[in-house]
């Protein structure tokens, strides 16, 4: 078992914002100049749909995590036309998103991938669900324990497009090293952190992948 460092120095769940939130996100994500826009933006939108009331978190903590979440699907959108065409894909997940983070999980990890093999032993796992679709399309799927996992797989396999679900600073530095391979990258972010029981859409990975 590998052990990670939580990125965000606070915990966060938008699982019960209104998803109109996230339509308005994708929506300023298509704006040009967005780099000296993306902090009022943020401000404006954590009022509006009373982020902080909703989560409990703090005005600036809510601030970073709203730039990272806009500029997520700016990348995303600017990567998606180069995306499409390639045809060797991964999806990459992390453990903390599995129903269970004890022996109730019964994924196997193989320490030479390194990734969890999801043994499909709960319908209602997101992690089952995301597998289960992801291989369908003929993606290769790795449950990882942590974004330091992803260069050795990168480097064994030659993957040309890779769709990761994770937490906004761990995509960002994940995103810098697909960057350096020049792999095409999507992301999902996870909209609960806390390195355990996390939470991302199925629904918005499915229309991703
Ligand atoms: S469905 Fe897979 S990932 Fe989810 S708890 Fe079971 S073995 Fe673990
Ligand atoms: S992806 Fe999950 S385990 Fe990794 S840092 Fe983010 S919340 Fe923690």
């Amino acid at each position: 078992m590998y052990y990670v460092s939580m990125p965000y120095k606070f915990t966060f769940d938008l699982s019960k914002v209104s998803r109109f939130f996230f339509t308005e996100i994708a929506k300023i994500s298509y704006q040009k100049g967005l780099a000296e826009k993306a902090g009022r933006t943020a401000q404006k939108l954590i009022k509006q749909f009373r982020i902080q009331e909703a989560t409990g978190l703090n005005v600036s903590d809510a601030v970073v995590l709203l730039q990272d979440l806009i500029e997520m699907q700016a990348r995303n959108l600017l990567e998606r036309e180069r995306f499409v065409h390639t045809k060797k894909r991964a999806l990459f997940l992390p453990h903390c998103s599995r129903k269970y983070m004890d022996s109730r999980c019964k994924a196997v990890f193989d320490s030479n991938i390194p990734s969890y093999v999801c043994a499909h032993c709960s319908p209602d796992c997101s992690v089952n669900r995301a597998v289960s679709a992801a291989e369908k399309k003929g993606y290769d799927v790795f449950i990882l324990p942590g974004g330091s996992c992803i260069p050795k797989i990168l480097k064994a396999k030659n993957y040309e497009g890779i769709v990761g679900v994770a937490c906004g600073e761990e995509i960002r530095m994940s995103g810098e090293t697909l960057g350096e391979l020049g792999v095409a990258g999507q992301a999902v972010p996870l909209i609960k952190n806390g390195c355990a029981n996390t939470t991302f859409s199925v629904e918005t990975l499915l229309n991703t992948l």
